[in-house]
């Protein structure tokens, strides 16, 4: 540790992602002392497909950001579609009963910006671009050391509460981080690029099945087209094996293209704004919730499939529903028996709230992998196509966030 004394919070926040953010806005408007740390020097880009599903917005609004970021916001999305070999199914989305008429995408550029322009305009002081480099526990309080890299200076940050918001990807020191795993050729690695003078149609997402993957397609802010997708290790070997001298990211597309004619369709006419990002592998599932005062949001706690596009909304909802669930205590009161009820409340909020989205995205993730549950599921949707605004609204896609903060304990379950 440095010599210099610690620098003292309420609550330490790592990682300035959609759910780091709203974290650190939430408790510094109860008046908590927070600090946040995100190691990426903002505008960023980000591998997501960039969907905020409707039932986010109220949110969005209540946290005081919901016009800016509509402003930079692609139209509204009414319409869920499928792409699969030649068929292109679509129904409308589910309605929400919140009054908002639907999702839109808006690029994690602006996003992230907006939502940690906010949180530090309600208090929290950001520490940017500073790594939370080393991690300790004891007596009851965290420390974390902060390093920024490129003027090799650190910093000692202590708070009785860690928000771990540091997504699922990035190793490092805070017990919620993954540890590095063989590589497999099972692992799902994920893709994005936009397009310009695409031809998708405005109030559609569309998902998109091809053999070893999945993806997405939704019109963004500045009329671009974002694509997003997973694929397997060894389905993109062979697409790199089948195009040589492309990019990963190239590979991808034109195995894509292979698969799905609609996708060739909507590309037809647009060229490529920016370079394809890669990353990954991905981690679907429930990870881990932390203890003893560190508390996970967001990915860090839990990963759905991005095939339902839920992510954004998981991370924000869920740093929501752990913010309302700290804020029942004040700062001052973080002893750790206090700790140990509000990690109780929050868990079983989170999978009261959240389990349904997470098995719905495995199961889509299964199906629309394989060529033929995916053609048996393009089948059924056409001859009925209510099943694939039901399978919307499995997703998450009309299910409000559900507080019930004054429950006691043994009724949250
Ligand atoms: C291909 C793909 C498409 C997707 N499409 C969609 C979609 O359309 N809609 C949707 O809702 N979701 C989508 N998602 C999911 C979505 O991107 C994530 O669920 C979301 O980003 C999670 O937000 P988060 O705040 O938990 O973490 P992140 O957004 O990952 O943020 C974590 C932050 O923590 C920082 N960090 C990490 N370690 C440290 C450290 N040690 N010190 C300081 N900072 C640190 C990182 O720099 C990062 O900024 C998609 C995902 C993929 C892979």
């Amino acid at each position: 540790m440095s010599a210099s004394p610690a620098l003292q919070y309420d609550a330490i926040v790592v990682g300035s992602g959609p759910s780091g953010a709203t974290a650190a806005l939430l408790l510094s408007r109860s008046g908590w002392r927070v600090a946040i740390v995100e190691k990426a020097a903002f505008p960023r880009r980000k591998v997501c497909g960039e969907f905020v599903s409707a039932t986010t917005w109220p949110l969005l609004d209540a946290l005081g950001v919901g016009d800016e970021l509509r402003g930079q916001a692609g139209p509204v999305v009414r319409r869920v579609g499928v792409f699969a070999r030649t068929s292109m199914v679509t129904a409308p989305m589910p309605a929400t009963g919140n009054g908002v008429e639907g999702g839109r995408a808006v690029s994690r550029e602006s996003l992230d910006a907006v939502l940690l322009c906010r949180a530090v305009a309600a208090g929290a002081t950001l520490w940017q671009p500073w790594t939370v480099a080393t991690f300790e526990s004891g007596a009851g309080r965290h420390a974390c050391t902060i390093e920024h890299r490129e003027r090799g200076e650190r910093i000692v940050l202590e708070a009785p509460v860690i928000v771990a918001a540091h997504g699922s990807w990035d190793r490092g020191p805070l017990p919620t981080q993954p540890l590095r795993s063989a590589v497999a050729a099972s692992d799902l690695l994920g893709f994005k690029a936009r397009f310009q003078g695409g031809t998708l149609e405005n109030d559609l997402m569309a998902l998109l099945a091809f053999p070893g993957g999945y993806g997405g397609m939704v019109n963004t802010g500045a009329a671009r087209v974002s694509l997003s997708c997973c694929i397997r290790r060894d389905h993109l070997d062979a697409a790199r094996a089948r195009h040589p001298g492309r990019t990963a990211g190239e590979a991808v597309l034109a195995h894509i293209f292979e698969h799905c004619d609609g996708v060739r369709a909507v590309l037809a006419t647009a060229s490529g704004d920016g370079q394809w990002l890669g990353a990954g592998p991905i981690r679907p599932g429930i990870h881990d919730f932390g203890r003893d005062g560190v508390f996970a949001v967001g990915n860090a706690a839990a990963e759905a499939h991005p095939i339902v596009a839920e992510g954004i909304s998981i991370a924000i909802q869920s740093a929501a529903l752990l913010a309302e669930t700290l804020g029942c205590f004040s700062a001052a009161a973080s002893a750790p028996v206090a700790l140990a009820v509000a990690h109780a409340r929050y868990q079983r909020l989170w999978r009261r709230n959240f389990t349904p989205r997470m098995r719905a995205s495995a199961l889509y993730a299964r199906m629309f992998m394989r060529p033929l549950s995916t053609r048996l599921a393009v089948v059924s949707m056409q001859v009925f196509p209510s099943m694939l605004r039901i399978g919307a609204a499995w997703s998450g896609k009309s299910r409000q966030l559900q507080l019930h903060l004054n429950a006691p304990l043994g009724d949250d379950a």
